[in-house]
């Protein structure tokens, strides 16, 4: 190794950019004497449903927070099932089986490594209640088709839009049409409130429901006026967190167009012969409506496991994570009566996906970097 490339800092696969009038904002709220979920959550949520054209929008402390909520405002519980894919991260599911419901897998397109839209009417049963989709990697399913099936079956949709914030349909914001739609402000996503989470609802009277469930099942009235007729849990957002997702939001087309800038880079260097020629599989290359929340190959079956490349890729100072293994093969899932061969497309991405750094603050040169380090790895 020369002496530069010993020099060079670690890559992390993302890391989220905190400005300095962010800090100074976050600083203000915990010198202002209010420090839990306040002023600053109703302007959050105010800032939100200007993006999503309007829509009531309701902030919490994690995106599972507000998919779960959803799931409740849908009225779904035990005895039904919800139509999902087995390559998420595991809160996808795990919310539906929190509910009291089960979850029903169906396989990944392996193209878009989302939701194979065309298995899931064979899915459907007496017992179906909705279909929670997910924009893997920010990649958004396809809202026409996916809507197309929900109605025709008199189904909800429950879309897990955790990573597809800013990402676009028929040129409009993810959230901005449709029914239920979550989002995550989770650090590794395109924007962050530390942690956190929004839903995007339908009506003024979901919205109400999403306070009660947000904050012990509690309704207020005039001064003193407080009911409770329905269980609420604790999932509330604080002010120091909103006022980070503040200054967030008014950098995250900036965030995202710098992050599609960086995808194509990687597209110019990797979609090349070398790497034909080695098998590694490439994402779609979707530049317009993607948000590119995250840079994700598939490596080819070579003498070195998936590990291996980590370790590799990790003593060059690079870093990557796996997003996801497939869900079904989970021990809780396998006890639930999933098995290994289910879901094949899932379980071989599952098994070989690997997301490479990809964040607002890298650069070109560090794209090259990881890119030639993948290349040395897998032609040793
Ligand atoms: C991040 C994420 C969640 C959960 O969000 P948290 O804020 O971490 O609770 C749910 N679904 C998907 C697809 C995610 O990527």
């Amino acid at each position: 190794m020369t002496r530069s490339a010993e020099m060079l800092s670690y890559l992390p696969f993302t890391r989220p950019t905190i400005d300095e009038e962010t800090i100074a904002g976050v600083s203000d709220v915990l010198r202002s004497g209010w420090i839990t979920s306040g002023p600053f959550v109703r302007e959050f949520e105010e800032k939100l449903s200007i993006l999503f054209g309007g829509r009531q929008v309701r902030v919490f402390n994690s995106g599972t927070a507000a998919l779960e909520i959803a799931l409740r405002i849908a009225g779904i519980g035990a005895g039904d099932e919800v139509i999902t894919t087995p390559l998420s991260w595991v809160a996808t599911s795990n919310v539906i089986l929190t509910v009291g419901a089960r979850p029903v897998f169906v396989d990944i397109d392996p193209v878009t490594r989302n939701i194979d839209l065309n298995t899931i009417e064979a899915a459907i049963t007496p017992a179906t209640k909705a279909i929670l989709p997910v924009d893997l990697a920010g990649l958004p399913v396809d809202r026409d088709r996916l809507y197309e099936i929900a109605n025709r079956h008199g189904l909800r949709v429950i879309e897990d839009a955790a990573q597809s914030l800013g990402s676009l349909w028929n040129g409009k914001w993810i959230g901005s049409t449709g029914d239920l739609v979550s989002f995550s402000f989770h650090p590794n996503k395109n924007m962050t409130s530390i942690e956190g989470g929004c839903l995007v609802m339908t009506d003024e009277s979901e919205a109400t429901l999403a306070e009660q469930y947000r904050l012990q099942g509690v309704l207020r009235s005039g001064y003193d006026g407080m009911e409770v007729e329905i269980l609420g849990g604790k999932s509330n957002l604080t002010d120091v967190a909103a006022r980070v997702g503040i200054g967030q939001l008014a950098r995250l087309d900036e965030f995202n167009r710098l992050r599609r800038d960086l995808s194509r880079e990687y597209f110019r260097q990797l979609d090349r012969p070398e790497f034909h020629a080695l098998g590694l599989g490439l994402p779609v290359a979707d530049f317009e409506q993607s948000n590119c929340h995250m840079f994700q190959v598939i490596l080819p079956e070579t003498a070195l496991s998936r590990a291996e490349v980590m370790e590799k890729l990790h003593e060059l100072g690079i870093g990557t994570g796996v997003h996801y293994p497939a869900i079904h093969l989970f021990k809780l899932y396998q006890s639930l009566g999933w098995k290994p061969g289910d879901y094949p497309h899932a379980e071989k991405a599952g098994r070989a996906i690997l997301t490479l750094p990809l964040f607002p603050t890298m650069t070109t040169a560090d794209v090259s970097r990881v890119t030639g380090a993948l290349l040395n790895i897998l032609q040793s």
